[in-house]
């Protein structure tokens, strides 16, 4: 059995990573945080898609609930490991640096940034120990241009390209891949409220990108076939920026 964790899982670029993997042949490791509806919608399409998978609902803020859960999930499956992890829960607090609340700030960084150290600390052990893996961290086009209104995302999604980089440079020698994504404008609740009309005129291919398009490159970037890309970030976004 081949075991793939994609955290955010139960909606949006999350859940078409869930399936993508699924037809991989990977059995998923779904974990969210409060949405037990979409993650069980996500579930029933992993299961279309031909293998199985299993909720891990966890805060991936939450240093000790999260080592807790994978702990768990180790303990129930000795002998197996997590060889894929995506490290793609993530959410936006947005506003301009003058009026951003703390806990804004805060709130954004832990969710992506301070979630890669909680998850990906207790699931790198055993990928060293087997000599395989795949880690791939959801970045975003703000943590490589940096976007007006999202000092706190631009600084979580900046600091997850660059721990992305360092830690390939540290396990490389195990045959660990560590990469980064950086996603443009993509069709999910997470842009909704935004002007998608006026956004979409600045887009070289004038529309957003679909979750099933980003899920297709975490398929690539998790596949045998891209075992000598590692500490990349690749950007998926229409031409928005390069
Ligand atoms: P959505 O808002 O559609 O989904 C967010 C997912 O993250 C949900 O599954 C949610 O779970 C989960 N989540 C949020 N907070 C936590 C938490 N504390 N612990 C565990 N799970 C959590 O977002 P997208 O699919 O759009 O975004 C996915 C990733 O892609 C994010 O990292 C985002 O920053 C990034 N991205 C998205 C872009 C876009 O345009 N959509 C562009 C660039 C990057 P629940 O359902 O339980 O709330």
């Amino acid at each position: 059995m081949k075991y793939a964790m994609v955290t955010g899982g139960s909606r949006g670029i999350g859940r078409a990573v869930c399936v993508k993997l699924a037809q991989m042949g990977y059995n998923v490791v779904i974990n969210y945080v409060s949405n037990d509806a979409e993650a069980e919608k996500t579930l029933a399409m992993v299961r279309e898609a031909g293998t199985d998978g299993e909720f891990l609902k966890f805060d991936v803020c939450d240093y000790e609930a999260t080592v807790k859960a994978i702990e768990g999930w180790q303990a129930a499956h000795k002998g197996e490991f997590i060889e894929v992890l995506v490290n793609n829960a993530g959410v936006r607090r947005d506003n301009l640096m003058i009026w951003m609340e703390h806990e804004d700030w805060l709130k954004v960084i832990n969710t992506s940034l301070g979630a890669f150290y909680n998850v990906t600390k207790p699931l790198l052990q055993p990928m060293l120990r087997k000599k395989f893996g795949r880690i791939i961290n959801m970045g975003s086009l703000s943590g490589l241009k940096g976007l007006p209104g999202q000092c706190n995302y631009s600084s979580a999604k900046g600091g997850l390209i660059a721990a992305t980089k360092a830690l390939a440079q540290e396990i490389g020698a195990k045959n660990v891949t560590v990469n980064a994504i950086a996603p443009g404008f993509i069709n999910t609740d997470m842009v909704e409220g935004l002007n998608v009309d006026a956004l979409k005129e600045t887009i070289p291919l004038k529309r957003f990108g679909e979750p099933e398009e980003v899920a297709a490159l975490v398929g690539f970037l998790a596949s045998r076939d891209a075992g000598y890309i590692t500490g990349e970030c690749i950007s998926i976004n229409g031409g928005l920026y390069s």
